[in-house]
């Protein structure tokens, strides 16, 4: 830039040198031929004159004496005198005074003035001849002396001069001006090059801190030094303060923001105000997220949101979530998104404590060789797996799925903004687990952990329709255990409580998992045999338990053991009636019909022993 500006100045400073002494030699030819000219009409009035003189005196004799001591002037190479037609009729043909060449003839033909120059490298040469006319001066009318009118061409002073002299004086003053232009050009261009390097070294330093601070590294900005009498002091010092400012408010800002998002990217390369943008942007889209999940009825409308910002937002397309419940030692898969299963070793489900991300409570990523897990099963896959804590008992396990390298680079970058929306995501996920476990304690049996009577009449309003369509038979059971009061009354209530958790876990391993089973009173419980193929099935099941109830062999204490015997009342649905609230009457009173009959028996309901119930 500066060697182009001096350039430039340069090609101006010489063209106007050029066009400066270009016209200044043309003038000075002008005025030197002016010049010379003059002279040369003022040597032919000296001669006009001298000529008249002697003519009056009649020394005509010394003419020639006369024209050569004029002629022998400085600079008057030659001089001689020509008579035009007027003359040599009057006085005859002299052979010194005819024309020697076209300028004399000219002139004497036109009655003007008439010169040519004969330019040579050293030695310029006018040659210049001066009519003579017939015009009365002095005193003195031609037209006494000469047969002419006023204005006739008498004849003419012919001249050779030497002008060299005067063109060389206008020479040396065409060296001069252009030589002063050249002296004054290079001056101006030394003290405008000081001046330009002065600014242009200021514009250099800023340019570089402002390059500095688009590219974010605000690091390797420093202030521009300036000494005291500096020109531009103030302007430097406004710009290094707003440079300050500017670098610590951003700083600032990118600071706090990735408080907002809970972790620290220190990468020094990438501009803190476009992370600071990244983030802000991140921060109101989980702003709306978080409003949108707060109006979300289920955890799964959660994690399907979740699932939709990892999939549009980050490009994360494979993942499972995964619940831990520590205290069943369990775990669940909820929901599983993309081309993916859980690669994990099968036994992880039900040992929640294999897993590395649930045990270290840290993140698990296969591309980093300390962290591998020794539980995923893909050689070529790669898994980043998050784990986030929802409430006291439940962990969040969520394993993504990449297909390449880089694509678990790219969700390393994004991690942390996937993790804030997570993190958002958790105390929702935590409501809804507890309004779930807060549903199903309405309906479960603490004691026991069955299913209650409150849940049995919920479940009948789905449950008959269902099995209406599906034309399937429902067997009813209805078991009470025999002389239970006599258990709490010898043993205490504690023992009690055992005796029925006992006969509960019977029901769990004797029924289907299909079954349901309910504790419908104290001691008294409802086994609804779905989808039994027949009565006798129905029976078959129902002595099956009492059978296993009486060989079961409760510890009491001090290595004493009890046996427990039931009852059982049997229906069926829809054989019994199309009501199933009939149909478990209709148990309670072939149950009925079991205990009177001396206990520890299975009674299939009869229409007939309606009649012979006594209530009292
Ligand atoms: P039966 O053979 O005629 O059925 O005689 P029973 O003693 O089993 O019948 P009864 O209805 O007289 O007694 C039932 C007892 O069960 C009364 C009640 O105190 C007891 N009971 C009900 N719920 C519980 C419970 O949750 N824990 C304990 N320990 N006892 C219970
Ligand atoms: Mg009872
Ligand atoms: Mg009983």
């Amino acid at each position: 830039m500066r060697k182009k500006s001096t350039l430039l100045f340069l090609i101006i400073g010489i063209s106007v040198t050029v066009l400066i002494t270009g016209l200044n030699l043309y003038n000075l030819r002008d005025s030197n031929l002016k010049s010379s000219i003059k002279n040369a009409q003022i040597i032919s009035d000296v001669v006009k004159n001298g000529l008249l003189s002697h003519m009056i005196n009649g020394n005509t004799d010394q003419i020639n004496t006369f024209i050569n001591s004029v002629g022998s002037l400085k600079n008057i190479e030659e001089l001689w005198l020509i008579r035009g037609d007027y003359i040599r009729k009057q006085y005859g043909k002299d052979k010194l005074r005819v024309p020697k060449d076209q300028i004399d003839r000219d002139v004497l033909n036109t009655g003007k003035i008439k010169y040519s120059l004969n330019e040579h490298f050293s030695q310029t040469i006018m040659r210049i001849t001066v009519p003579y006319k017939a015009i009365p001066s002095n005193g003195v009318d031609c037209v006494n002396c000469h047969n002419v009118n006023y204005g006739d061409t008498l004849g003419a002073v012919s001249l050779k001069m030497d002008i060299s002299d005067i063109k060389q004086n206008g020479l040396e003053v065409a060296y001069i001006i252009p030589l002063i232009l050249i002296l004054t050009l290079f001056i101006m261009i030394q003290i405008s090059r000081r001046e330009n390097n002065y600014y242009l070294d200021i514009l250099q330093q800023l340019g570089k801190s402002i390059k500095l601070a688009i590219s974010g590294k605000f690091k390797r900005i420093h202030n521009y030094e300036v000494s005291k009498n500096d020109r531009v002091t103030n302007l430097i010092n406004d710009y290094n303060t707003m440079m300050i400012t500017f670098k610590d408010t951003s700083y600032d800002i990118e600071k706090k923001l990735q408080g907002f998002i809970g972790q620290q990217i220190d990468n020094s390369n990438v501009n803190p105000l476009e992370k600071s943008k990244d983030i802000i942007n991140n921060l109101s889209n989980l702003y709306q997220f978080k409003k949108e999940i707060e109006l979300d009825n289920t955890k799964d409308e959660i994690y399907t949101r979740l699932s939709q910002v990892f999939i549009n937002q980050y490009g994360v397309n494979n993942f499972t979530f995964l619940e831990i419940d520590t205290l069943k030692n369990k775990m669940e898969i909820v929901k599983q998104v993309g081309n993916v299963e859980l690669y994990c070793k099968d036994n992880i489900i039900n040992d929640p404590e294999l897993c590395r991300c649930a045990r270290t409570r840290n993140d698990v990523v296969s591309i980093d060789f300390h962290k591998s897990c020794p539980y995923f099963t893909q050689k070529n896959k790669f898994h980043y797996c998050i784990d986030v804590e929802i409430s006291k008992n439940i962990c969040l396990i969520i394993n993504f799925i990449s297909y390449s390298k880089n694509e678990l680079e790219n969700l390393k970058n994004k991690i942390s903004f996937v993790k804030s929306y997570i993190n958002e995501a958790a105390p929702s996920i935590e409501v809804k687990l507890l309004m779930n476990v807060l549903q199903e304690s309405a309906f479960q049996d603490a004691l026991t952990g069955l299913y209650n009577r409150k849940f049995l009449e919920e479940h009948t309003k789905k449950l008959v329709p269902q099995v209406k369509r599906e034309n399937i038979n429902i067997g009813v059971l209805l078991l009470d255990m025999d002389h239970f009061k006599a258990v709490n009354d010898e043993y205490g209530h504690d023992i009690g409580d055992k005796v029925l958790k006992e006969l509960a876990n019977i029901l769990n391993e004797t029924v289907r998992e299909s079954d349901l089973i309910v504790r419908y009173g104290g001691e008294e419980f409802v086994v609804l045999l779905i989808g039994v193929n027949s009565e006798s099935d129905a029976i078959f099941v129902a002595d099956k338990i009492r059978r296993r109830v009486r060989e079961n062999e409760i510890d009491v204490y001090a290595g004493n053991k009890l046996r427990k015997t039931v009852s059982i009342g049997l229906s069926m649905f829809p054989q019994d009636s199309n009501n199933l609230d009939s149909v478990i009457k209709n148990a309670d009173i072939a149950l009925y019909e079991a205990k009177n009959n001396g206990r520890d028996k299975v009674v299939r309901f009869q229409e007939s022993q309606v009649s012979s119930v006594d209530l009292f």
